[in-house]
């Protein structure tokens, strides 16, 4: 049997089709391995979303061909897809793959036939090494999802689901649309079917994911909407906690707000990419929205939805964001009351729009602001926190020790991450426990 490891770098949707890759392979009478351990095949799932996880991505594929200078080293994912011709120059590189032939991961290993012709559907580039393949497609003419079927994942206490694939907002800064295409949904009956089965695989925890879930049954026929279905998950699944990975503040409706303040399963979580505070920039991020329409949307969510945990994206360091723009978008978040930040610095995307943009800022004042802002992200979490101190709440033991305390790692349904003294073996259960203080330890009540 021949052994493979596979590593992931990026967001929730690319960890998905690592967890899809793996099961397939799986079936296909490989056994999987660690990405540490010798391996006859590696596989890297890339990211390409910032020029630092195209170096990560790199250094990975330098690593697996140290390991093991005889094995097959395939190079999958969003890199891949975006850039194939410079994945495969890189030395030890057998198969660059875009993001629809994970799918066919096997059939690709099964038939392959080592130093051989590339085959005739690439249009092998000229002065690439022969054994290099590359298998991509017209991301961009994609019309469905393929590969969104799991049933486990490997060391995650919380499962995530695919319900929808790539984007066609174009934010002007964003890679995203040319490595995963425009919009496309998973059928609603095959979302159904997927949380069943990981329901009955014991998971009690659902992330649903994908890159844009605001545009969620838009295509299919008939179109229907990410709010329809989280109706129906809350009659077929009431009791399962069904967290959605990302939201755009444009997609936050009153509706929405209102069923997510009685739905039981869906969790009183969100999670709102805001970008900037300037309304100058936001506009040049092509986002589609001002800072007193996020800050409304926000106002409204906190008064309807008990609790609920806020965690917002921004970006630091866009073209032409001078010192007075980063304090509109300082000062906007300080003055929210959101539960977390989750600090971007700007990344020049070949491309995007935004790369041809004059005034670029420099590297070190965006180090500056990306660490006042992580600061107050820091802060955030402990005054939200610091509101449920003495309160009992249920959570989700992950099993995993937090290095800091040597407690349990363990999430409430609005986002608190809690450190609880109780035994590994408790992992996948959800406990009534007592938060102890700010930083987020909690005892078992
Ligand atoms: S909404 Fe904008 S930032 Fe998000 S994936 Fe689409 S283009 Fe990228």
């Amino acid at each position: 049997m021949k052994t493979v490891a596979i590593t992931t770098l990026g967001c929730k949707t690319n960890q998905t089709d690592s967890a899809v890759m793996e099961e397939s392979l799986k079936q296909g009478e490989f056994r999987l391995t660690d990405f540490s351990d010798q391996a006859d095949v590696y596989i890297i799932n890339t990211c390409t979303v910032t020029h630092k996880s195209d170096f990560q991505s790199r250094q990975l594929i330098r690593r697996a061909k140290r390991q093991n200078p005889d094995a097959k080293v395939i190079v999958a994912g969003c890199y891949a897809q975006v850039s194939p011709d410079e994945v495969a120059r890189i030395e030890g590189v057998d198969y660059v793959i875009g993001n629809t032939g994970k799918i066919d991961i096997v059939a690709i290993l099964g038939a392959d036939v080592g130093a051989g012709l590339a085959p005739a559907q690439t249009g092998h580039p000229q002065g690439m090494p022969l054994q290099t393949k590359i298998i991509t497609t017209d991301i961009l003419k994609e019309r469905e999802v393929k590969g969104f079927k799991v049933s486990t994942f490997t060391g995650h206490t919380r499962a995530f689901l695919k319900i929808q694939e790539g984007c066609h907002a174009f934010c002007s800064y964003c890679i995203v649309p040319y490595a995963r295409g425009g919009s496309r949904s998973v059928s609603q009956t095959d979302v159904m079917d997927g949380l069943k089965r990981l329901v009955d695989e014991g998971y009690k925890e659902v992330v649903l994911t994908g890159i844009h879930l605001g545009y969620y049954g838009e295509d299919l026929s008939p179109a229907t909407d990410l709010l329809s279905l989280a109706k129906t998950i809350d009659k077929e699944f009431p009791k399962l906690r069904v967290r959605i990975s990302s939201l755009e503040p444009t997609e936050i409706t009153d509706e929405f707000i209102e069923f997510l303040s009685t739905s039981s399963a869906v969790c009183n979580h969100l999670h709102i990419p805001l970008q900037s505070g300037d309304d100058k920039i936001l506009k040049a991020m092509n986002r589609g929205y001002t800072s007193s329409f996020f800050a409304s949307v926000i106002e409204k969510v906190l008064s309807k939805v008990a609790d609920v945990g806020i965690g917002v994206d921004v970006i630091v360091g866009f073209p032409g964001e001078g010192e007075g723009e980063f304090l509109n978008t300082y000062n906007l978040l300080k003055r929210l009351p959101v539960s977390y930040l989750h600090v971007f610095p700007y990344s020049k995307r070949k491309g995007t729009p935004a790369a041809l943009f004059l005034k670029h800022v420099h590297p070190d004042t965006i180090k500056k602001r990306c660490v006042l802002l992580r600061e107050m992200s820091e802060e955030k979490k402990r005054e939200f926190m610091g509101r449920f101190v003495g309160e009992e709440v249920s959570a989700l033991v992950e099993g995993k020790k937090d290095t800091g305390s040597g407690l349990i790692k363990a999430t409430t349904r609005n986002s608190l991450q809690l450190q609880v003294a109780c035994d590994t073996w408790m992992r996948n259960q959800e406990i009534k426990v007592v938060v102890a203080d700010r930083e987020g330890r909690a005892v078992k009540s």
